[in-house]
This record gives structure tokens, sequence and C-alpha cells, in this order.
């Protein structure tokens, strides 16, 4: 018998592990894990994510729900709300009221947004303000490549869509930091106030337009962005324009054994939900997937979680399955089952203070299912019951799903939430089950390729066996 050298390596050889992860399998996770990084590039915002699953979900026979009159069992079915959140559900054999087996996880990252009056050229230099959306550590911002995604709605309703610095011979944009030569007073700040988020701000040009009257850098900007937008400068009111990292998903380390890329929280559950609905046809219960957007603001807004649009969704599949009951809406949300489906941070030995190794999340030893979040005494948690965690277990104990159990850091270290709590809210039975990442909420994360298509098993086990 070998000695077990790690202390992280889990003690049954008989549980699915790395340690005995067979070639068949490192293929699988290898060729999972491309995929997953070609949807990483493809989808860096809510937008861009959403049509990709859509053609995704197209390709597997999935049809826009608006266009069926009637539904039945095996039919598929997605919804789409206001082209930054979807619904998928493919319609089960047993009754709706019985509830669904449904994965949720969230399509916004966090980012750099231009501001509405974004444009501005000082001593030479064009630039664009910008207001970040979620919880950034603004210094990892600065002197990083950035790509410009967003849209564009003019007031005759056209909207145009902007995709800048992905493309080989794009330019990108660029947030500048001081030199270390003359930062001896920002290098004595508190590292939350270094760079303040009035400093963010985007290098767009530096060649001015001169005519009779005037040079101005930022005439040459508006006249770009006429020539190949149609915009105005006043456009900008009306524009979603988000600055994320320009680089691609990566595979990391020697062994290419980790994905490094932008927007894994919460890609890296999305896919994996997304794909596990993929494999189903005519299920017994129905299955569905949630890709929300504005989880990293609060789940709030229309397109968020809070909204009441996933609901709108239910009761379009519930009226066109014949059902009409003033209470079904209700019954069939008490009785579904969902995985929150959401990143939780993984066991870091470079910052290990934080954590309690005990309850810790480490990369590698597959999914990750949190009975609560979080923070300050469980506040904005939705505490699963027991009964249901053990259900869920069971199913990936039977289904030969490595899985974890895991907090986000110590108690008093701070904390964070998911969707899970508004899921409950409505009724459902509802676990938070994610992939544990490496600096979380940076421009570049890193999760175990391992995990990532344990989370693939696992969505898939939970939406055909809850
Ligand atoms: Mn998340
Ligand atoms: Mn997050």
């Amino acid at each position: 018998m070998k000695t077990n050298t790690s202390e992280n390596n889990q003690e049954n050889k008989n549980e699915p592990c790395l340690c005995n992860m067979t070639d068949e399998l490192k293929e699988k996770i290898m060729e999972f894990s491309e995929d997953y990084m070609h949807f990483l590039d493809a989808a860096k915002t809510e937008r861009e994510a959403v049509k990709e699953a859509v053609n995704i979900a197209k390709s597997h026979g999935f049809k826009d729900i608006n266009k069926k009159r009637s539904l039945r069992p095996g039919d598929k079915v997605y919804g789409i709300n206001r082209n930054k959140s979807v619904y998928l559900a493919v319609i089960g054999k047993e009754p709706l009221t019985d509830g669904f087996n449904a994965v949720g996880a969230h399509i916004d990252s966090p980012r750099l947004d231009l501001k509405q009056n974004p444009l501005y050229e000082d001593n030479g230099i064009a630039l664009f303000k910008t207001h970040y959306y979620g919880g950034i550590k603004k210094y990892q911002w600065t002197t990083i490549p950035l790509a410009l995604h967003g849209v564009v709605a003019l007031t005759d309703g056209t909207v145009k869509e902007i995709n800048i610095g992905e493309a080989p011979e794009d330019p990108i944009f660029l947030v500048t930091d001081l030199l270390p030569h003359l930062s001896g007073k920002q290098n004595s700040k508190k590292m939350s106030e270094g760079v303040p988020a009035e400093n963010l701000n985007i290098m767009t040009g530096s060649f001015p337009t001169v005519t009779d009257e005037e040079s101005s850098v930022k005439a040459t900007i508006l006249a770009l962005l006429k020539e190949q937008y149609g915009m105005e400068e006043k456009d900008f009111r009306s524009a979603e324009i988000e600055a994320v990292p320009a680089a691609k998903a990566r595979s990391l380390g020697l062994d290419k054994s980790m994905v490094a890329a932008y927007g894994q929280d919460d890609r890296v559950c999305a896919y994996p939900g997304l794909m596990a609905l993929m494999d189903i046809d005519k299920p017994e219960r129905t299955c569905i997937c949630i890709l929300t957007d504005k989880e990293e603001i609060g789940s709030v807004g229309n397109t968020g979680m809070k909204s009441h649009n996933f609901e709108l969704f239910l009761m379009d599949i519930l009226e066109k399955n014949g059902i009409s009951n003033s209470y079904a809406p209700q019954r069939m949300l008490s009785a579904s089952k969902v995985l929150s489906a959401d990143v939780t941070a993984a066991f870091d030995p470079t910052y290990s203070d934080v954590m309690e190794k005990n309850n810790a999340a480490f990369a590698g030893r597959g999914i990750s299912i949190k009975k609560y979040t979080g923070a300050r005494g469980k506040s904005g948690a939705s505490d699963a019951n027991a009964e249901f965690v053990g259900h869920v277990r069971k199913i990936f104990e039977d289904n030969n799903v490595a899985y974890q159990s895991s907090e986000m850091g110590k108690v008093d270290e701070g904390g964070g939430g998911t969707i899970a709590y508004i899921l409950a809210d409505r009724g459902m039975e509802v676990l938070d089950c994610g992939v544990p990442i490496h600096s979380m909420h940076s421009p570049y994360e890193s999760a175990s390729k391992y995990d990532i298509y344990m989370a693939y098993l696992g969505y898939r086990a939970f939406l055909l066996n809850a």
C-alpha cells in the first residue's frame, strides 16, 4: 500500500477522488474543460452568456417557450428575460404541481461599467470614467488589458452591440497606476484606499483632431464612435458598456490541471449546470436550469433573482400544461428542489490564516455543498434543512460524484451570499453547491478541472434523481 503523503488526500480510497482518477475520467475532464474555456471566451457578460446558452440549447432541441402553445413531457423550452437572464426547462412526466428539480447559477460578474457620461479629455489623453460593479479589489483592475463589451440603445430604438478588445487586431483599454518612484504616499495608504474608485479611469486615446478652432483628442474618439457605431456622445446615457479583462481563458499549471479565466464566478457553475440539463431527455420530474443576472449586486432589478420573472416562466409552463388553479404555482414551488450553484472560496495555501481548515473547500476535492452561507452569524443565509442535505448527499454518493462540505472562511473574517435565500423564500428546498475557486472576484480566477467536471456530474445526477 502506498503511503499517503499529502494531508489533503482523502483517506477512503473507495470514494471518488483525485487519487483514484482513471485515465478515462481524466480524458473526459480535460475535454469538458476545453469546451468550458470556449464558453468563457464567448460569454464574458450576462448578455453574451444568455446568447451562448440559448445557442447551445437550440442545438439540443430547445424552443422559445413563447412559440409553444402547449407542452408535453419531454418538451425542451427556454425563456429569455430581457437578454440578461434565461430559464431553461425539460418537461417531466410527473405532474408539475409535484415540483421540479433545478440548478440555479448567475451569469453576471464583477467588472468596471462605463459611467453614463464617461468620456473626457485631460491634458491630451481621452479617458472613460467607470463605476465598478460588484465586489472588487480596485488595485487589481489597474494596468491589465481590458475589452469593452456591451450595448448602446439609440433614441430611434436601435441597439448597437459593442465588442472591442477581443480580436487579436483590436486595441485594448487600460487603467493606469502610479510608478513606484512616485508611490511613496500611495504605498503608505490602506490597500482598500490605494486606488480610489474615481481613479479607475480607462485610457482610450491620445491623437488629437486639429481644426482652426481647437485640437481635441475627445473629438477623435467621438468621430470614431460615430463612424463605427453611429453613436453621439449623448448616446452613452443609454448604454451599458462593461470593461472586462481582455485575456482569454487558459489552462493553468504545468499539468494543465486548472482553468484560469475572468468570470468563473459564476460561469464555472453556470456552464456545468447548463450542460447537465442538455443531457436530459424525458425525465420523471421537470428539470430546470436558471441563469440569472445581478447576483453580484444583490440579485436586484427585473433581471435578478429577486424579480418574479422566473415565476412567470413557471406559470407559463403550468398554463401550457393545462394547469390553471390559483395555488398551483405556489404548490409547485414548495415541492421543488434546487441547487444554488455558486462558487465558494478554495483554500489558498498562501492565505491559509483566513480559513478554518476543517470547514474549508479544497480545490481538487470535488464540488462543495454549503448548508449555509451568510456573514456575522449566518445572516443572509437560507440554511438548508438537514433532511434535504442528506437527500443531496445520497444522490452524489450513489452517482460517484466527489463532493465536500464547506464554509467560506473563518466566521469572523467576513462572508458572502448567493441566490439560495431568494429561492428558499419562494418555498423551494435549496442547498448551495458549487465549485471552489481561487482569487474570487479578481480579473483572473482559477478553478480545478476535476471540480468543474464534478459539478457537471453532480448537477446532472441531482436533476435526474432529486
Ligand atoms: Mn457567485
Ligand atoms: Mn461573486
